[in-house]
């Protein structure tokens, strides 16, 4: 099919690579006037205490839905956000209208904020996150804010500086997709992280691998150590689910629970916990 040319073949390249580079200029446009408009919304994806089956959290993830090409994953925009200089405000959005939610949730229920490794940039994050909570009056004990291994991306002590600001302010700090990016552990040095989220593709593998297996089993270990509960996310299976619980992890987050929903839906089932489940311990996770 293909003609065995190098110019032909070059230029059919270049013309594909010029299309998608305008297309992506123009994705670019299109999400500065999304933010702008204030039109990325967020689903909560609820977390179950492994004891109870209770929901404890609820993690928001954002979704913005093109108008021309439809739904486009998070990874791809916050990534597009990070690259054109409008991560800080499209997260301080994202950030206030998780607290103005969670704000109406039953108040053993706290709420997961995912943040960008470039939010530690400005300087300015623990202004941000302080002034979200006063603005919605949520008690900052019900916030949790997650960050990845590739949190340190320039000034290691400014960065955790910033941690241990926001962790005095009452915030919990979790280390999210654990295990699968760089220099985690000399992380635990330096800062007591509250929760370690334990990346999905050890929760994928639990019932297959014993590599798998025991990779959970040491952060369980070490967690216990370091006085860090471990969390399981995209757990899909009951067989996943019992290796998990078995292994000690403490929470669980995945479809097997519930996928992503929208607030309302999410707000009607705490609602019917609250009335039909009997509360058996007041920690929220
Ligand atoms: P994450 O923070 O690790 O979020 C968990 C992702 O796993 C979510 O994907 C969730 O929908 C998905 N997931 C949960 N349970 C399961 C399961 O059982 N199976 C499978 N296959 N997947 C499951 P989502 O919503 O597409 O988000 C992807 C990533 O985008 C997030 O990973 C996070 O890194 C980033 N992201 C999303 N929202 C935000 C945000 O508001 N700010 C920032 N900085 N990043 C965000
Ligand atoms: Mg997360
Ligand atoms: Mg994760
Ligand atoms: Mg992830």
């Amino acid at each position: 099919r293909a003609k065995h040319n190098g110019r032909a073949c070059a230029c059919f390249f270049n013309a594909e690579m010029d299309s998608s580079a305008r297309d992506r200029r123009q994705i670019e446009r299109d999400l500065r006037e999304a933010v702008a408009a204030g039109d990325i919304g967020l689903v909560y994806q609820p977390l179950v205490a492994a004891q109870t089956g209770r929901i404890t959290s609820a993690e928001a993830l954002a979704r913005w839905t093109h108008p021309v090409k439809g739904p486009i994953r998070p990874d791809v925009f916050i990534a597009l956000a990070e690259e054109c200089g409008i991560i800080d405000q499209l997260a301080e959005q994202l950030l206030r209208q998780a607290c103005v939610d969670a704000r109406n949730w039953p108040a053993d229920v706290r709420v997961a904020v995912n943040l960008s490794p470039l939010q530690f940039v400005s300087g300015k994050l623990v202004e941000t996150v302080g002034a979200a909570l006063a603005a919605s009056g949520l008690c900052p004990s019900r916030l949790q804010l997650e960050v990845t291994e590739g949190l340190v991306i320039r000034d290691v002590e400014r960065t955790f500086d910033q941690l241990e600001a926001l962790r005095s302010l009452g915030i919990q700090i979790l280390i999210d997709d654990f295990g699968v990016g760089y220099s985690s552990l000399s992380y635990f040095q330096r800062f007591p992280f509250d929760k370690v989220k334990l990346d999905r593709s050890f929760v994928e593998q639990v019932t297959q691998s014993q590599a798998a297996r025991a990779i959970i089993q040491a952060v369980v270990g070490l967690g216990a150590q370091l006085g860090m509960a471990v969390v399981a996310e995209g757990v899909e299976t009951h067989e996943q689910m019992e290796a998990l619980v078995a292994m000690g992890c403490t929470h669980l987050q995945g479809y097997l629970f519930s996928r992503p929903l929208p607030v309302t839906t999410l707000c009607a089932m705490l609602e019917s916990q609250r009335s039909v489940v009997p509360r058996q311990d007041s920690q929220a996770a």
